[in-house]
């Protein structure tokens, strides 16, 4: 699997992905720290530490061969450029509006707060529903809280933030989970090792995967 560049994000993406890595032998040389290019255990393969959102630009360019990234991501940055060979089922979430329950409709058009700008714009559109979207870049359950929005759209998993701050989930726009992407050109010029990869992470997260110790 010689001569391969993956690109991770860190947070809650590399922490699900460092144990499935290691079951198909790839583990980072030594403590990744601060570092943004880690050597791995298997020679030639090397990791990449980069943003989320940044991840399906470095696969697209080709400046990394494949990559891990959430389906939310993949979803907003259109996919182009990129194969998805794999459904890792990891990082599993829900993308949804989410809001004041009961709200009443807002007298004028809707606003929604999101990161999400492209598929929240074709989530409305789909719907015929005139909405307001403002882009923010953390923190999206404040938005409804001050009135900068009337709902948000993001990610929810146990729902804790949405109820710590008197909001829930309202409409489900789509079941989110970790996928391996793929660079185009690398599925082609470096087809065994890309093949032995996706082999490899299709056995590790399959069925017939060993039960975690
Ligand atoms: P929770 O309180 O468990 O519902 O988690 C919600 C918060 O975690 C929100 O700020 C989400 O943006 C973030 N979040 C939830 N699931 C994921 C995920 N799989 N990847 C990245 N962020 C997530």
């Amino acid at each position: 699997m010689s001569g391969l560049r993956i690109a991770v994000s860190k947070g809650r993406i590399l922490d699900e992905t460092l144990p499935l890595l290691a079951r198909i032998g790839i583990a980072p040389a030594g403590e990744i720290g601060r570092r943004l290019i880690v050597d791995t255990t298997v020679p030639g393969v090397q990791l990449i530490i980069i943003r989320a959102t940044d991840v399906p630009t470095y696969v697209a360019y080709g400046a990394a061969d494949a990559g891990i990234a959430g389906k939310d991501v993949l979803l907003e940055h259109g996919g182009e450029g990129l194969y998805e060979p794999l459904d890792l089922g990891i990082a599993r979430c829900r993308l949804m509006v989410c809001g004041y329950p009961d709200a009443p409709l807002p007298a004028s058009r809707l606003r929604v707060a999101t990161k999400y700008l492209n598929i929240t714009q074709r989530y409305y559109a789909e719907r015929g529903v005139q909405a307001e979207l403002i882009k923010l870049y953390g923190s999206m359950e404040l938005a409804p809280l001050v009135g900068l929005a009337d709902c948000i759209v993001d990610l929810v998993d146990t729902g804790n933030t949405l109820r710590a701050n008197g909001l829930a989930p309202l409409e489900h726009i789509a079941d989110i989970s970790s996928r391996l992407v793929v660079n185009r050109a690398s599925m082609k010029l470096k087809l065994p090792a890309v093949e032995r990869l996706i082999g490899d992470l299709r056995a590790a997260t399959g069925e017939g995967a060993d039960a975690p110790a």
